[in-house]
């Protein structure tokens, strides 16, 4: 059940040393990530953390991302986490068997 997720997060959600470029817009109220340089919410974005298909249109659909406005934040790339000396972790991924 592991899908891979595009590494996208909301800026405020993200610590300062793993953000990266601004890649969007986050719409906190229906989670749709849209176009960096969409000035309307429109559309269904790219719903990174809606978790299913949402059928009433977002409250702000059509609305301009004011910028200062709350309902909206700019989304960031992830980058991977600052190396520690005691990397244990392997890249490797285990498929688990069905
Ligand atoms: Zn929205």
């Amino acid at each position: 059940m592991a899908f891979r997720k595009p590494n996208i997060a909301p800026m405020s959600q993200v610590p300062p040393q793993r953000r990266g470029r601004v890649v969007g817009r986050f719409c906190h109220a229906c989670g749709g990530v849209f176009m960096r340089h969409a000035t309307v919410h429109r559309g269904k974005g790219l719903g990174l953390f809606t978790r299913d298909h949402v059928a009433a249109p977002c409250t702000y659909e059509g609305e301009p991302f004011e910028a200062g406005a709350d309902w909206w934040e700019f989304a960031v790339e992830l980058l991977p986490a600052p190396a520690t000396e005691e990397a244990e972790e392997t890249e490797e991924t285990a498929d688990s068997p069905a």
